[in-house]
């Protein structure tokens, strides 16, 4: 009897604990802004929760990491029924769960996931202790440790009372379902009958006593995400993985006063600080990280567990505060740490490309990118705190309506071709409205010499196909996607406004553009303001065009290629197919992928408005991926984005290896094979015929060629 009021005294304090502290975490989730996340698209979050959460199918994207915590997340809901078994058993003798209690196939499914769960935690622990991968630098790994050896002990205690349940006579299934349970037992068989009971309640004892440690414990630490991650993956945002969560500003009415995107822990959303609840701390976003990899100080994981840390450091007080009244609450925040550089440095928050490595590898889904951007909305709109050399770029979208400060007659200056090419004549949208595709050029295309040719390129085979298309001509402005990811929402809102305005005014319908930025946002991003296109990127149209015959690739090119998939295509937008199609369409050519290709690309470095950065630390990225292409067997390198094309150009320069390897767009690696092409000297020929730049005029600034030190670790096996 005094063993029954014992226990039901811990169970109501346990359970007391464990509702105080998860109040508390609820009321700190209530202290961040309001954001809409009110699932509609059901059958998308059941299909998450069964694959994300039951599924656990990114873990297993890492197969033994992976199938690791598989068996142990498994484990927990299976042997949930075993810790009912336990805590009934200190109450009713013989106990059995009602229904299924005496089933034989339960049993059976118990031992096989105690013995599971037990693999698991000793792989999770030699992982930890021998292999000690990267992306567990920062994290908590005692705490870790700690968590696995109570997992441990919870299944020998289970795995015991079971056995010695069995001695006993006091155990609910044929032991010939259970013979892992029957085996343990063996050992207990000598023992006297006085000292097997004992021992049966010790062990229910020590089980229990641990299981309401353990859930205490886990509200206090980074098993938190146990309780949370189903939570998170529900509210996962349901915008398309490229766009960027739309700001509620009117450009009008904006003051000098007002404040813009996160500068205070709770200027994050409820969301963003369930995120940081929910991250396990596995440090697999950190191993992806283009930034994390070339020696920056920012790894998406040690930015969510600092804001963690700030909602733990600052939530109470804050909590205090608004209890005693809104005055209150205001001077309690005046006092809270600001986000940048209190929490978390500036350089941080400006090394992120927004390349979505992190997003895609986070078994929780985490949406990093969407703090990072609020961080740099703050920073730029309410601090005017930003790397100088983002001013020009920034003014000149601002004034010129392109990062580059050209002049809007520029921008048609590409139909010229080389001094070794005919001009073409492309009409402009008002002189051909039933024009099959509008073709939108975009500011790199346009203004960058390299990235001129390309559109050359694609503009002659879409005449070679047929396609009838127009532009916008001097028109045509910057589509905003810089503005936007650098944190400048307003002239994001200003220039994207300005293009739909344009774009429905021509009462356009179709678009093409080599630059998946400009995809991107005008795709994902532009019905945000209310501009529905359709929007494709050249590769796919090309792919198209080959597949329907209207362009036949007969000429062999004589190149070994790889294609390095550009983040906003592969893995914002999950295309990849296209470049691909059209590469193996090509006579000739010998195709090869690179390490890191499709949904795992590795960022070229100029995303998320870095193209206008200098990079201060670390290893160039964009000198990373060159240095994963020239590892490759390729010549050539072929890309589908302007931006990807200066970067990779500018790699292969830096590494002194122009005479080894090219970049070549998607687009004119197939004019190659379709007609004689200048540009390589002879139809079929090796590409080396033509150096590029050799009519390059005034060449716009690209990335500043400064020296570096090679401190990049390079990108961590997903193995480990
Ligand atoms: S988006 Fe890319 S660069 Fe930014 S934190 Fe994530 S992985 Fe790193
Ligand atoms: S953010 Fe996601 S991927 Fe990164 S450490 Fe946390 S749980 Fe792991």
């Amino acid at each position: 009897m005094l063993e029954k009021i014992v226990m039901s005294i811990l169970i109501l304090v346990t359970l007391g604990a464990f509702a105080f502290r998860v109040n508390q975490l609820v009321e700190f989730l209530r202290l961040g802004a309001a954001e809409d996340r009110v699932p509609t698209d059901w059958a998308r979050k059941i299909k998450d929760q069964v694959v994300v959460v039951f599924g656990q199918r990114k873990l297993l994207q890492w197969t033994i990491p992976g199938l690791m915590h598989f068996f142990i997340f498994w484990g927990f809901v299976i042997l949930f029924t075993t810790i009912l078994e336990a805590f009934g058993a200190l109450y009713v003798d013989d106990f059995a769960l009602p229904l299924i209690g005496r089933w034989g196939p339960l049993g059976a499914l118990q031992d096989v996931f105690v013995a599971a769960v037990l693999m698991g935690v000793i792989t999770a622990f030699m992982i930890r202790r021998f292999q000690n991968p990267g992306r567990f630098k920062g994290s908590h790994t005692r705490e870790a440790e700690y968590i696995l050896y109570a997992i441990a002990a919870i299944m020998l205690t289970i795995l015991l009372a079971r056995a010695i349940g069995i001695t006993v006579d006091n155990f609910p299934y044929d032991t010939a379902w259970t013979p892992f349970s029957n085996g343990v037992a063996q050992f207990f068989e000598g023992l006297a009958l006085d000292t097997r009971e004992a021992l049966e309640t010790t062990f229910i004892w020590w089980h229990s006593l641990i299981i309401l440690g353990f859930l205490v414990y886990i509200t206090y630490s980074k098993h938190l995400h146990i309780i949370t991650s189903g939570f998170n993956v529900l509210f996962v945002s349901e915008r398309p993985k490229g766009a960027l969560k739309k700001m509620d500003i009117d450009i009008e009415e904006m003051s000098e006063d007002d404040t813009f995107g996160a500068g205070k822990i709770t200027d994050l959303t409820w969301k963003q600080l369930l995120d940081s609840y929910t991250c396990t701390e596995c440090g697999r976003c950190q191993s992806q990280c283009p930034a994390w990899n070339t020696g920056k100080p920012l790894s998406p994981k040690l930015l969510i567990m600092d804001l963690r840390d700030q909602l733990f450091a600052a939530g109470p007080d804050l909590l205090a505060a608004k209890r005693e009244g809104d005055e209150q609450y205001r001077a309690a925040l005046a006092k809270t740490q600001s986000l940048n550089p209190d929490v978390i440095e500036d350089e941080v928050i400006w090394d992120c490309t927004t390349c979505g490595a992190c997003v895609q590898a986070c078994p929780v889904d985490i949406e990093h990118i969407d703090a990072i951007v609020d961080m740099r909305r703050n920073l730029i709109m309410t601090e005017s705190r930003f790397p100088r050399e983002m001013q020009s770029a920034l003014q000149n979208m601002e004034t010129t309506g392109n990062p580059w400060g050209q002049p809007p007659q520029a921008r048609v200056e590409w139909m010229q071709g080389t001094s070794k090419q005919e001009p073409l004549e492309v009409p402009h949208i008002s002189e051909a409205p039933d024009a099959e595709v509008l073709f939108w050029v975009g500011c790199a295309g346009a203004y960058d010499d390299r990235n001129k040719r390309v559109v050359y390129d694609f503009a002659k085979l879409m005449q070679r196909a047929g396609v009838t298309f127009a532009v916008l001509g001097p028109e045509e402005n910057c589509n905003g996607d810089p503005a936007r990811r650098m944190g400048a929402e307003y002239i994001y809102q200003m220039l994207s406004e300005q293009a739909i305005e344009l774009l429905n005014e021509h009462k356009v319908k179709k678009i093409v553009t080599i630059c998946p930025h400009c995809f991107n946002t005008m795709f994902n991003e532009y019905p945000q303001f209310g501009g529905v296109f359709d929007v494709v990127h050249h590769t796919e149209f090309l792919a198209e065009l080959v597949r329907e015959g209207r362009l036949k690739p007969e000429v062999e090119v004589m190149k070994k290629v790889t294609y390095h998939d550009p983040c906003y295509m592969a893995r914002h937008n999950d295309k990849w197919r296209g470049a691909r199609q059209v590469i193996e369409s090509i006579p000739g050519t010998e195709y090869g992928e690179l390490h890191r290709h499709k949904h795992q690309t590795f960022c070229c470095g100029a995303g998320g408005g870095r193209m206008w950065m200098e990079e201060r630390m670390g290893k160039k990225v964009n000198v990373e991926r060159t240095d994963e292409a020239l590892a490759s067997a390729s010549d050539t390198v072929a890309v589908g984005c302007p931006f990807c094309n200066i970067m990779l150009a500018d790699g292969i320069t830096e590494r002194g290896a122009d005479d080894r390897m090219e970049v070549k767009d998607v687009a004119q690696l197939l004019l190659q094979s379709i007609e004689f092409h200048p540009e390589s000297g002879a139809a079929g020929g090796n590409g080396n015929g033509h150096k590029e730049g050799e009519d390059a005029g005034d060449k716009p600034p690209t990335k500043a060629q400064e020296e570096t030190t090679d401190t990049a670790t390079g990108p961590e096996d997903p193995q480990t």
